[in-house]
């Protein structure tokens, strides 16, 4: 019987309880300081427990997936604690596109990809001495908005880099990456691509809570004046949206190009979940600043369901459920290599 095993964060336990939901096997990879907390779980069959989750690399843990026949669901945890190339030498098979994930992490890629996919991204800008407009400074890799910071010009950029560094946030020979600020109302759009039935299912929308920028605007400007701190993007919990109807074709037609750039330029291209994550504007115009190529937190908001899918689906389907499913059609048709790398 197939498995399904992740690492114990993120949205595992939506994947594993979902997996569950499809009658398959669930594994738990789980360090140590949080065995108490999933053993809460009875829908988690097996506990893995390792030191660190790059033990997923090691003989042992991967003997135990192997022997299940276990399929690894890929979230933010391993992308923000694992390089790429420790990622594409994982031998048990990730559910997804495991070389996209080299995309996701690195900004350049990332941007790359987001423009072959004529998402509308904002402009970065290469140099702080061309700050002009307010900007937003972005650390490599899924840092989850941590030591970001805004600025409005040079002076601005080194004073606030700089007080990051002294800090500890951010390191002195890190590589920063700048773009224009974009305002408007956040929206994170979830995707599910499935290329055995060659769809482009829409999952739904969610908004995150970023501390302490959402603190800070809690306060009064003349308090907010007086701050010294740095106010960073540190990802605290997401709540649910729902779009205007008539956003949703243009949200299709993002998913869409976006699946379409993947295959041309990452093979076999943007299978299983995504999110492209941007703002609207006044003119209810999006503006993309980031994607993510497998399952995002955000998620777990709809573990029971969420809006979109009730249209698709006739019982309760979340993200980690519609994967599990996916998993049993494509064991089931013989068509694991179309799912999974
Ligand atoms: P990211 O790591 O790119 O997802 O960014 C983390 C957070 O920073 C996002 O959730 C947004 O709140 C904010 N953010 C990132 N890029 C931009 C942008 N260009 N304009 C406005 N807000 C942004």
């Amino acid at each position: 019987m197939t498995a399904i095993a992740t690492l114990g964060s993120h949205c595992s336990l939506q994947v594993l309880k979902g997996a569950k939901d499809e009658g398959l096997k669930t594994i738990l990879i789980c360090e140590k300081k949080r065995e108490r907390l999933y053993r809460r779980f009875p829908f988690i069959d097996e506990l893995v427990i390792v030191d660190s989750f790059k033990d997923v690399l090691e003989q042992k843990c991967r003997s135990v997936l192997e022997q299940n026949d276990a399929v690894l669901i890929p979230h933010g945890t391993l992308i923000a604690q694992m390089s790429s190339e420790e990622i594409e030498s994982i031998k048990t098979p990730i559910f997804g596109n495991k070389w996209i994930l080299r995309w996701e992490s690195d900004r350049e890629m990332k941007e790359k990809l987001m423009r072959e996919a004529s998402l509308p991204v904002p402009k970065p800008v290469t140099n702080p001495k061309d700050i002009n407009k307010l900007v937003i400074v972005k650390r490599q890799g899924a840092a989850g908005g941590k030591g970001y910071f805004m600025a409005s010009n040079e002076d601005d950029y080194n004073k606030k880099r700089d007080q990051l560094i002294s800090e500890g946030t951010i390191s002195k020979d890190e590589t920063l990456y700048i773009q224009e600020y974009a305002a408007g109302v956040l929206a994170y759009l979830q995707f599910f691509y499935s290329p055995l039935k060659e769809e482009l299912e829409f999952f739904g929308v969610d908004q995150r809570h970023e501390s302490d920028i959402e603190g800070l605007a809690r306060i009064p400007s003349e308090q907010q004046l007086k701050s010294k701190k740095v106010p960073s993007f540190n990802v605290i919990g997401n709540s649910p949206l729902v779009l205007r109807e008539s956003l949703l074709d243009e949200v299709y037609v993002m998913g869409e190009n976006f699946v379409e750039a993947s295959k041309r330029i990452v093979a076999p291209g943007m299978n299983g979940p995504f999110c492209i994550e941007g703002v609207y504007d006044e003119n209810a115009r999006f503006t993309s600043f980031e994607f993510s190529a497998r399952i995002v937190a955000g998620s777990n908001i709809y573990m029971d369901g969420s809006p979109y899918y009730s249209l698709l689906f006739n019982e309760s389907m979340s993200m980690g459920r519609r994967i599990a499913m996916e998993v049993k059609t494509g064991v089931e048709t013989n068509q694991m290599d179309k799912i999974t790398t």
